[in-house]
């Protein structure tokens, strides 16, 4: 019995040059369940493999525009596409051929004309290696004890935000945010103790977050918020909303323990001024230092950074 196919799962490209057998390709596919977009130009097709929208890519290797082995070349030299699966498709008999796709990026080849259970079990096997490497993909980017953006995903998204906010001048903002006196929770009530503080003030910070925002843990008790978009005021304003959630009710640790907890926080903008990802952070960085500074449980601005706006001394 064929093994169940993740269907909606891993999207498959497909650049076949000949009519006949893209209808061939696209049918054995279509039965199989497999999610599919065909291509009719090198060009489209680097732009759709780079979107990210495509776990599998299909490809023969004569094309009249740029041949397969190009395209291959070009897809693992870009990081935007360096994760898909490439599948080189020959109809010919050279051992060579094939030797040669897949030096050139190609992950795999199939002979034509494509064989339906053939077709079917490689595409299976591109599949479980696509879905794999997800996985291990996600949990790279993933801190184990919250759940939210680890360091290595937040510096990276914000490399690309920052990337962005440079070219195009667009708004941005980040929050930096830091547990008052952890370390008396944990002496206090144990280490287990502190990771339920730190999970919990991770759950009342994303309320109120928008799907582009992005909540990262950078370590220990200390998380950054990613704001595209959003200008100083905008991020203040978020910011003392999570300031106060945290501070609104205590938290039940051990043995029903209710304990009150707080965060400073530090609120930067991206300026002209500022030179890569790490300038802002650390200008947030900075004003979560004065909030420090001025007695905890405050919000502070990098622009106006002698003045917190709200204060409510622990
Ligand atoms: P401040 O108000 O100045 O931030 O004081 P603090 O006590 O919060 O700061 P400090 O940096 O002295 O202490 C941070 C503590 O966080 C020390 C470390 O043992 C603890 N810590 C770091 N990572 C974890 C973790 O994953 N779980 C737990 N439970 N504790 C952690
Ligand atoms: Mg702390
Ligand atoms: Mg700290």
């Amino acid at each position: 019995m064929a093994e169940a196919v993740p269907s909606d799962e891993v999207r498959v490209l497909v650049y076949e040059s000949s009519n006949v057998q893209r209808r061939i390709l696209e049918a054995m596919l279509k039965l199989a369940g497999y999610v599919y977009h065909s291509v009719f130009t090198a060009d489209d097709a680097l732009r759709e493999a780079r979107s990210g929208a495509y776990g599998i890519f299909i490809s023969n290797i004569e094309h009249s525009d740029l041949s397969g082995l190009e395209l291959f070349w070009h897809l693992k030299a870009d990081d935007n596409a360096l994760g898909i699966y490439c599948i080189a498709v020959t109809a010919g008999e050279r051992i060579q051929t094939v030797a040669e796709a897949l030096d050139s990026g190609a992950d795999d080849f199939i002979r034509k004309p494509y064989e339906e259970l053939e077709l079917n079990a490689r595409v299976r096997a591109a599949s479980r290696t696509v879905l794999l490497q997800q996985k291990l993909t996600r949990l790279a980017l993933t801190d184990a004890l919250t759940g939210v953006a680890n360091r290595r995903a937040f510096m990276e998204r914000l490399g690309a935000e920052v990337s962005r906010a440079h070219r195009h001048g667009n708004t941005l903002s980040v929050i930096m945010a830091d547990i008052d006196h952890f370390k008396r929770v944990n002496d206090t009530y144990g280490h287990a103790a502190g990771d339920v503080v730190i999970c919990d003030t991770v759950t009342r910070m994303g309320t109120g977050t928008r799907q582009s925002d992005l909540l990262g843990r950078l370590g220990g008790e200390e998380f950054a918020v990613l704001l595209p978009e959003t200008d100083a005021k905008a991020a203040m304003a978020l910011a003392e909303k999570m300031r106060k959630a945290v501070d609104a009710e205590t938290f039940q640790v051990a043995d029903g323990c209710a304990l009150p907890v707080s965060i400073s926080l530090g609120v930067a903008q991206w300026t002209d001024d500022d030179k890569s990802a790490e300038d802002l952070l650390s200008r947030a960085d900075h004003a979560l230092y004065l909030s420090k500074e001025a007695g905890r449980n405050r919000v502070s601005c990098a622009e106006t950074a002698r003045v917190p706006v709200a204060e409510h001394a622990s």
